[in-house]
């Protein structure tokens, strides 16, 4: 048997059904402008052309459509560049890419305009020059790997950058953020999950969006992780059609937690080209907020965070419940002096 591979061009998602004949010319043209890839993992969870997984990785030709308030470079990682593959926005930690590629493309990636096949991982030099960057940066607490997606990378590869970077007193921690053992979790082996283990603590941060994505290789490929000692934290981005429902959160996150894995950042919709289709305005995404508190577990609960465009950082967005006027707001929306002025306040 041939084992399956990734759909990659237009003609293969039509003849998996996964694209209308009418709609194939567009199509053509997204994919000339986006990458397109959907690993047979994600494949075999579409279960209909409008489901939460088909949403996120089959094109349409509303990707076509710009606002004018989207950016090629929504969350402002060029002017925080020093060298290349590196972001340096934050004093104590970085980030570091060490390839713009990913096993999937998600049709509402923030770093569309630069992540896809081509010429796209560091070479020697540059690597060399990111990790003197680091090196010479005493304040740099904490790397996380990003990309693209850097659990793409084999073990060998892996392993001298992060025996590298081990070997560097300050730094304390390092992060990958990755949607690997989700999308593509045949790739998780003990060989990679070997690699990741260091004398410095790695954490690992999920990127998922949907319960429907988390089949039984997934949750093997978790259990791998946090089973030799991994931390696991999860990044979902607040996607309309995909997640937009109490429910699909609700989900979400107590999976998430049933496969230790602790819900980190809900993320609103960053303001990148031709995904306007996929945002919510900041109050619906507040109002699911509210909806989850005092409902799901607090274990369940990740942080709302706003990446402000320009490069200004994540701040939180959840709703409020203290009112300003002495009183706050409990889960189920009724208001209470803080503190108490009786017994029945
Ligand atoms: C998101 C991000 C980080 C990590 O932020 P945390 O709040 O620590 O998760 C770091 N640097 C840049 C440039 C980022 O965009």
């Amino acid at each position: 048997m041939v084992a399956p591979r990734p759909i990659r061009t237009p003609k293969e998602l039509l003849a998996q059904q996964l694209v209308p004949e009418e709609e194939f010319a567009t199509i053509t043209d997204v994919a000339k402008k986006y990458a397109l890839s959907i690993t047979p993992a994600m494949r075999d969870r579409i279960v209909g052309p409008d489901d939460p997984i088909a949403r996120q990785f089959v094109p349409t030709g509303q990707e076509l459509i710009s606002l004018p308030e989207e950016r090629e470079d929504p969350i402002g990682d060029d002017p925080f560049t020093p060298v290349k593959g590196i972001t340096h926005r934050y004093p104590d930690r970085v980030l570091l890419k060490p390839v713009l590629v990913c096993p999937v493309y998600c049709r509402f990636c923030f770093r569309r305009e630069v992540v896809g096949p081509g010429d796209s991982m560091l070479k020697e030099g540059q690597l060399a020059a990111a990790l003197d960057y680091i090196r010479s940066h005493p304040e740099i607490w904490e790397v996380i790997f990003t990309g693209g997606d850097p659990l793409i990378m084999s073990p060998s590869r892996l392993r001298p950058i992060l025996a590298a970077l081990d070997a560097i007193e300050h730094v304390k921690v390092i992060r990958f953020h990755t949607r690997v053992p989700v999308v593509d979790p045949d790739r998780v082996t003990e060989e990679v999950v070997g690699a990741l283990t260091l004398d410095t603590p790695v954490w690992v941060v999920v990127h998922t969006n949907h319960s429907q994505e988390i089949g039984p290789g997934a949750r093997r490929a978790l259990r791998l992780l946090a089973g030799s000692g991994i931390p696991l934290v999860s990044q979902t981005v607040l996607l309309k059609g995909v997640n937009d429902t109490p429910e699909a959160l609700e989900d979400l996150f107590r999976t998430l937690i049933v496969n230790r894995v602790k819900p980190y950042y809900l993320h609103h919709g960053d303001l990148a080209v031709g995904t306007s289709h996929f945002r919510t305005t900041i109050a619906e995404g507040q109002a699911l907020v509210r909806r989850l508190r005092g409902r799901v577990s607090g274990m369940c609960q990740p942080t709302y965070v706003l990446d402000i465009p320009g490069g200004h950082g994540k701040v939180p967005i959840g709703p409020g419940y203290l009112n300003g006027d002495g009183t706050v707001t409990d889960p189920w929306g009724i208001t209470h002096t803080y503190p108490p002025r009786s017994s029945t306040d």
